[in-house]
């Protein structure tokens, strides 16, 4: 009986690391894939997601990708 429970919260454990492992993946992965650009005509900052290429908001220039980020 003290073995069963003892096991049961061991798994409870377990899951709780797994859960929190591919939380942190996920988080990871979301930070990677956005982009921040920096307009090269009016210096305006866009943080763009699944995105290439975009175009200023401000100006409509094409942005550049900042190499710090
Ligand atoms: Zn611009």
């Amino acid at each position: 009986m003290i073995f069963i429970y003892s096991l049961e919260k061991y798994e409870l454990f377990l899951l709780i690391l797994i859960v929190l492992i591919l939380a942190g993946l996920f988080y990871y992965l979301a930070v990677k894939s956005r982009k921040s650009y920096t307009c090269p005509e009016c210096g305006e900052k866009t943080k763009v997601e699944y995105m290439n290429t975009t175009r200023c908001g401000m100006c409509g220039s094409l942005l550049k990708q900042d190499e710090k980020e």
